[in-house]
């Protein structure tokens, strides 16, 4: 049995966002069904819409940001109960079995992660549908608790912890920042502002780098101990040599040079922002004569998801969000391509049952 419900979709890499109906399956015995309240938008979601990385299968329903209610379960669903608040983040299963997600890597899932969107769907065999949409049918596994200790209020503010908060936190944890590392956050966009409140409340010193001279202030609010404006090389050489790690969460193709001379002997600059060209190689140079590294990292597994969402609920962390009803989405989408999101725009999905 499936159900027909309404949402967002895409129908090529050139038309805009527009209502659209979508199939759903009945909850299997391991299935929990979420009516969705907010969803955020990611620049992954711009990316996918418009076949950025060459992938996308159309009809597109982006959205991997997604905070809901519990209105169905299997019969086999312990985790959850009617009426359970929750979220869905990028990932909706994998193969259980390899290596990675043995580990609680199912992000690096070997036989292939089954994406929240854009992904070939086990159970209908077409693709899977995001959180542009009412309701959302996922295996219990990849459904995360929301914290009892965020209020309800919050949970438009939650929904953005799910890609932006993890992909951040994932790293930051990785390459072990704490007190005493300096860190570096290139970006003050939805992952980028996430960055900075987590390495701050992880203990470390903090600078952002940003284009945006109008940002120096926001990002001071969030954590920054110090805010670099990247275009002015003065501003930049002051910080030569200095950085344990730096995170780039820049969604277009930049030269990473500028960056790798702020690294310290043995520094790590990771790179999230996934942009459609690569980056021009960086000055291998640069890299061997101080044994600096780059790196890359993808969302992170079920189990540090969960960990991420309750460390921000003992750290009292949220997004900054700018909620928006779903008619708006192709603004917001101008929007973010002009690096003018306060922090993250959210979806009220109230908008669409209208
Ligand atoms: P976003 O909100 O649009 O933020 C990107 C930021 O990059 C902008 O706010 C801007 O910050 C900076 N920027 C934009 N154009 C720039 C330019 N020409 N030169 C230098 N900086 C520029 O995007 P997001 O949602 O945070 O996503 C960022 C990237 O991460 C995207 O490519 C997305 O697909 C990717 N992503 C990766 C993962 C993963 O698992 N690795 C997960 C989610 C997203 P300033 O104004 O401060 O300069
Ligand atoms: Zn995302």
């Amino acid at each position: 049995m499936t159900k027909m419900i309404a949402s967002f979709a895409a129908s090529s890499a050139t038309a805009p966002l527009g209502p659209h109906k979508i199939e759903r399956r009945d909850p299997g015995p391991h299935d929990v069904e979420i009516h969705i309240l907010y969803c955020g938008v990611c620049h992954s979601d711009l990316h996918t819409v418009r076949n950025e990385w060459k992938n996308s299968v159309y009809p597109v329903v982006p959205g991997h940001e997604i905070v809901g209610r519990v209105t169905k379960i299997g019969s086999e669903v312990k985790k959850f109960k009617l009426g359970d608040l929750v979220a869905v983040g990028c990932m909706i299963d994998s193969c259980h079995t390899c290596p990675g997600c043995k580990k609680g890597l199912e992000q690096y899932c070997e036989t292939g992660t089954t994406f929240t969107y854009n992904s070939p769907d086990k159970h209908t065999g077409k693709t899977t549908y995001g959180g542009y949409s009412t309701s959302i049918v996922v295996d219990d596994q990849f459904v995360l608790q929301i914290p009892k200790k965020f209020k309800e209020s919050q949970l438009p503010s939650v929904a953005p912890l799910l890609c932006a908060g993890i992909t951040t936190y994932s790293p930051l944890r990785h390459w072990k920042v704490g007190k005493g590392s300096k860190v570096g956050i290139v970006g003050l966009g939805g992952l980028g502002h996430m960055g900075i409140k987590l390495a701050h409340a992880m203990g470390a010193h903090v600078v952002l780098f940003t284009t945006s001279a109008s940002k120096v202030q926001d990002g001071k609010k969030m954590g920054a101990d110090e805010v670099v404006i990247s275009k002015n090389p003065d501003e930049m050489k002051k910080h030569l040599n200095s950085f344990d790690f730096i995170l780039n969460t820049v969604s277009v193709s930049h030269n990473l040079d500028a960056y790798i001379e702020l690294l310290k002997l043995d520094g790590t600059m990771c790179l999230v922002g996934a942009p459609p060209t690569p980056h021009p190689s960086p000055t291998i140079t640069n890299l061997i004569f101080k044994r600096r590294q780059i790196g890359g990292s993808l969302i992170g597994g079920i189990a540090e998801t969960q960990e991420m969402l309750n460390f921000c609920a003992d750290h009292n962390i949220v997004c900054e969000i700018e909620m928006i009803p779903i008619q708006k989405i192709n603004e917001a989408y101008e929007r973010m391509l002009k690096s003018d999101v306060k922090y993250r725009f959210v979806i009220d999905l109230a908008s669409l049952n209208n």
